[in-house]
Parts: structure tokens; C-alpha cells; sequence
């Protein structure tokens, strides 16, 4: 059943176990978000997302607090900082994904090999350098790796994804783990003809308003 768009716990746990039925994440790997007043509402720490229901879902506030006997995800503050930095950040999708692992684990970004590229909002998609999961530095890193993006791998991890609600965290989430494994593809076959910025910039332009509905 499909919940209540004013039910944001139940949306967010909606979009929590679909990030494992779309193969995006398995067991307790992966985090998922959305922007509340005065904070976000996020999936607890620890568990296994496939579970997940409305009444999990942890509210933190700007400052990292949550509720007494409540345990967020340990990566409440790329969320935080994430809601922080981008005015129009609604939700946030975290995935330690095949391709995106696997891409990140090589620690290389996504160039412009393909015109979805853009779809993060520029001509490539940084791979943020590693740092422990759950810390500040991790937090630093993928607020550097998002300057002027709305995606980006992280070493030895994963992949995440903001956008201005959830399903369009999650679609591009979608599209983050697709390139990659395109990207790999194309490395294995000896590495792909790269798209000029000029080509990149039409595609960026052509993004703006792409799939918006009138
Ligand atoms: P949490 O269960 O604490 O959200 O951790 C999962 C994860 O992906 C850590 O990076
Ligand atoms: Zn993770």
C-alpha cells in the first residue's frame, strides 16, 4: 500500500525497503533519509532495511539529536550536512550497490563517458576519498566530493544520492549504479571515448528541465 505523502515515516520506509527490492542495497547496508521541519527523519541504525516500517524511523534535529532509546543511522552526519549545505535537499539515498562498490573500490571517478553523467549536475561523478564510515571526516569528504553534484561514489564503500524528495533520491541512486556498471564495462573493453565538455554542458542545459512534468 502506498502511504500517505504527509506520512513521511511511512514514505521513508517505503523508500528504505525499495532500495533493496531495486538491488541497491542488502541487509542493514545503506541509509535512507527525507527533510522534516527543524531536522530529517532517517532509518535506524543497524538494521536490516528490507524490515524496515514507519515507526522505526528515527527523527534527528540539525544538531544530531534524536529521541532517548532511539539509534540513527551511523551516517546521520552526511545527512545532517548534506540538508545543510544544499537549500534544496528533501531526501538522501545511501547504497552500498555492485557497481558502485565495485567502481569505488577502485577509487576512480565517473567521467563523461556517457550523457546520464549529468544527471548529477555536472560533467563527472567524484569518488569522495576514503574515511571510516559513521565519522565527521567521512561527512567532509562526500560534502567535498557533492560540490556542484547531486551524487557521488565513496572509496571503499558505496554511492549516494540527494534530490528534492525521495524518489528522486533513489532514482538517481538508480542511475549512479547503472553508469558504473557501464563504466566498468567499458574498461574492461579498454576504456570509452569520452564526451567534450561542450557536449556535457548541452546535456547539463538539457537536464534542467528534463522529465519535469507542465
Ligand atoms: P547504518 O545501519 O548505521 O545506517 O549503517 C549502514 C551503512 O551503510 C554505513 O555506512
Ligand atoms: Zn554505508
Amino acid at each position: 500500500m502506498t502511504p500517505n505523502p504527509s506520512d513521511l515515516p511511512a514514505l521513508v520506509a517505503v523508500y528504505a525497503r525499495r532500495s533493496v527490492e531495486v538491488g541497491l542495497n542488502q541487509g542493514a547496508s545503506g541509509n535512507v533519509s527525507a527533510r522534516s521541519p527543524g531536522g530529517f527523519l532517517i532509518t535506524p541504525s543497524g538494521r536490516d532495511m528490507s524490515t524496515l516500517a514507519a515507526a522505526d524511523m528515527v527523527p534527528v534535529d540539525l544538531d544530531g539529536a534524536a529521541p532517548e532509546g532511539m539509534q540513527p543511522s551511523s551516517e546521520w552526519r552526511f545527512h545532517r550536512d548534506i540538508y545543510a549545505a544544499f537549500a534544496e535537499a528533501g531526501a538522501i539515498v545511501h547504497a552500498h550497490s555492485p557497481f558502485a562498490v565495485a567502481l569505488a573500490c577502485l577509487r576512480r571517478d565517473l567521467p563523461a563517458f556517457h550523457y546520464m553523467v549529468a544527471m548529477a549536475g555536472g560533467a563527472d561523478i567524484r569518488c569522495a576519498r576514503y574515511a571510516t564510515f559513521g565519522t565527521q571526516a567521512l561527512s567532509d569528504a562526500v560534502l567535498q566530493a557533492l560540490q556542484g553534484r547531486r551524487a557521488c561514489l565513496m572509496a571503499n564503500h558505496g554511492l549516494l544520492a540527494w534530490g528534492g524528495n525521495l524518489a528522486d533520491a533513489l532514482a538517481l541512486a538508480v542511475e549512479v549504479e547503472a553508469l558504473s556498471g557501464q563504466y566498468l564495462r567499458c574498461l574492461q573493453a579498454g576504456g570509452p571515448v569520452l564526451l567534450s565538455g561542450a557536449e556535457m554542458d548541452e546535456a547539463i542545459e538539457r537536464f534542467r528541465d528534463y522529465g519535469r512534468r507542465p
